[in-house]
């Protein structure tokens, strides 16, 4: 599943190519990826309208069209590709737009586990309120840290995974986050000292950067908005690494079961 890493690089990429091109045709081939809308409605709200600008919001893709804005989740398998019109098509082929310049942004989804939606101005800055805080921002600082953490129980790898907190942050880079922090992913938010909640709120910061300048991880399915996989895969050290060996201190890498979702440590460095 695309976590902050992967949206962010697709935003990046559609933030240069998209904004000035114009939805010309909008075709929905998949009326169930439409969420709030029919297909008429959807492309009636969005045909004829200027992508202004692209940017992100957790793990949703927002375009500014100028008062409404389209927003896309990838959900498990989504894609999002900027193509030459006529270029081959996509499998599983959801909705496609015909942009101006004989390009289309196409969405494409295996499993199907994505959406598109519009919203407008109100309903934007409900929906954005309601959203935990950006790990990347200014507001993601210890003290913040400091303020919430004391008032959950829960494991700290499922505290950082719940997008009402913090978004962002899944599966993966939560357990990269806790290995560059040293903490160990079972302990309770409210047992975390002041410099270990410093040292995760660096260690979530510092994964997430890096895996942008590697353009995200690619395992199956994630994809850039070129088609191209990410790089960062190759890059994590512990997530996926089940017994092998722990770069930093030469023990193992362990891998346990939180909330239904493995998480991967080092038991010798992280305490
Ligand atoms: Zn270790």
């Amino acid at each position: 599943m695309p976590e902050l890493p992967e949206v962010e690089t697709i935003v990046r990429d559609l933030a240069r190519l998209l904004p000035g091109s114009t939805i010309k045709k909008v075709e929905v081939v998949r009326p169930d990826l439409i969420e709030d809308d029919t297909p008429e409605g959807f492309a009636k709200k969005i045909k004829g309208k200027k992508i202004r600008g692209v940017t992100r919001r957790a793990k949703n893709i927002v375009m500014d069209l100028g008062g409404d804005r389209l927003l896309v989740n990838l959900g498990m398998t989504g894609r999002l590709l900027v193509a030459r019109a006529g270029e081959e098509e996509p499998t599983h082929l959801g909705v496609r737009l015909t942009l101006d310049k004989g390009r289309e942004l196409r969405y494409h989804d295996v499993r199907r586990f994505g959406r598109l939606w519009t919203l407008a101005d109100d309903a934007w800055r409900t929906f954005d309120g309601e959203l935990g805080v950006e790990p990347l921002s200014d507001n993601f600082t210890a003290e913040w840290l400091q303020q919430a953490a004391p008032r959950s129980r829960v494991a700290v790898k499922t505290w950082l995974m719940d997008q009402a907190r913090v978004v962002g942050v899944g599966n993966i880079y939560a357990s990269e986050a806790l290995f560059r922090a040293k903490v160990d992913p079972r302990r309770p938010a409210n047992s975390l000292a002041p410099d270990e909640l410093a040292r995760i709120r660096d260690g979530v910061r510092q994964v997430l950067a890096e895996a942008i300048e590697f353009r995200g991880t690619t395992f199956l399915d994630y994809r850039d908005a070129s088609g191209q996989e990410g790089a960062f895969a190759a890059r994590l050290k512990v997530y996926d690494r089940e017994g092998q060996t722990c770069g930093v201190c030469g023990g193992t890498v362990e891998r346990i079961v939180q909330g239904g979702r493995s998480t991967f440590f080092c038991p010798a460095c992280q305490h």
